[in-house]
């Protein structure tokens, strides 16, 4: 695509922009306004710039890169958005209505290099990764469709990088998504309010440490040791549980009050759930000394998949476990299952339910 893609650019970089246009700084921050904060995405709806420059920006540049290929609809309220991208590939958005927040999930690749035996997006292979900007349209397309087209946002939006991909492999584009939306006037969404989850890319972890403005950080482990990570996240033969859990306690010694590192593992039946298991994940993250909580995420099953969820009760055995060891954890409740919506199940996969047109919640 020649066009420059506005929706990517910092206030900064507008203004440069604005300059080989000829035009004064306050074009700019009219622009990112427009953009970011009203969440326009035609030049067409710019109606306080002239025409004549909506005109020259028509022809130079461009809002919106991604078209809605379908909507689905949860019977528990969440939506899941798949996009093409301008070059045909998938990407996928997840709204999940909470009492009172909404919490956006974004993808930062358009599928995943990883490998992870249990999750439907590895199926895709590497695609490519998003640029900023089209992590930044997901954002500004989801509040349009659920709040309506600039609808001032309700309730706090928080953001989580859960979606297809892994964020650190694709690290600067999800950083720079991260700071054109925490600009007080855009989205606004400051990064205390984005959670951020790797498959253990221990370099970026390690960076992550050094950067002021961070977004939270989430850690998938899946298991409890080297031989059974190896086996379902290939990452962990890169980088085995004795490098992440470094990297993970030096992180937790950076955390400011307001900051957080939490832990996930996802439930898989007979697999990596038994009492012996949550034992040795206490006992290995005590060693790291590692405080973080664990979020137990009960598997969320899609063909061909070879994996079922635990049950709910070897999932609160395996939960009280880690408490009787210090080790606190809580079980997260899965949202979305059946439009293929919930964590690892974005495929760009056709669903019941697709819908496509318009259809605002509550803005009230
Ligand atoms: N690549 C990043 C972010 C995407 S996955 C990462 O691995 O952290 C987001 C979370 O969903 C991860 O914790 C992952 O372990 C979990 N997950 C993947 N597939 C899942 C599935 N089928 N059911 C439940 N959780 C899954």
């Amino acid at each position: 695509m020649q066009s420059a893609h506005l929706t990517g650019m910092s206030q900064a970089e507008l203004t440069d922009f604005a300059v080989t246009l000829t035009e004064p700084p306050f074009r700019a921050r009219q622009l990112f306004s427009a953009i970011q904060h009203r969440r326009l995405l035609s030049f067409a709806e710019m109606t306080d710039l002239p025409q004549e420059l909506r005109a020259r920006l028509g022809e130079q540049a461009v809002i919106s890169t991604l078209t809605l290929e379908s909507r689905y609809l949860s019977s528990d309220g969440t939506r899941r958005y798949l996009f093409r991208t301008h070059d045909q590939l998938p990407a996928e958005t997840v709204f999940i209505p909470e009492e009172r927040r909404d919490t956006i999930c974004f993808s930062s690749q358009s599928g995943c290099p990883l490998q992870c035996t249990f999750c439907l997006t590895a199926q895709l292979g590497l695609l490519r990764n998003l640029t900023a900007g089209e992590i930044v349209e997901q954002i500004i397309f989801a509040r349009n469709d659920a709040y309506g087209a600039g609808v001032e946002t309700p309730r706090g939006t928080n953001l989580v990088g859960m979606g297809a991909g892994e964020p650190f492999l694709n690290f600067e584009a999800v950083m720079k998504a991260i700071r054109i939306m925490a600009e007080p006037s855009g989205l606004y969404i400051v990064p205390n309010r984005v959670t951020v989850s790797t498959a253990g890319v221990v370099p970026r972890i390690r960076e992550l440490a050094t950067i002021t403005d961070r977004p939270h950080l989430a850690v998938s482990l899946a298991a409890s040791n080297d031989e059974l990570r190896n086996e379902l996240m290939p990452i962990n033969k890169k980088w085995p549980l004795r490098e992440l859990l470094s990297a993970c306690r030096d992180f937790e010694k950076s955390l400011k009050p307001n900051e957080r590192l939490t832990f996930e593992y996802v439930m898989l039946k007979s697999v990596n759930d038994t009492d012996e298991h949550a034992r040795q994940l206490a006992n290995l993250l005590n060693r790291y000394e590692l405080h973080a909580k664990v979020n137990l995420i009960p598997h969320n099953p899609a063909e061909p998949l070879p994996y079922h969820p635990s049950s709910p009760d070897r999932v609160e055995s395996f939960r009280r476990i880690l408490e009787s060891k210090g080790v606190h954890a809580f079980v997260r409740k899965p949202r979305g299952r059946d439009i293929l919506a919930a964590c690892g199940q974005l495929a760009a996969r056709r669903a019941p339910r697709a819908d496509i047109e318009p259809l605002a919640i509550a803005s009230g």
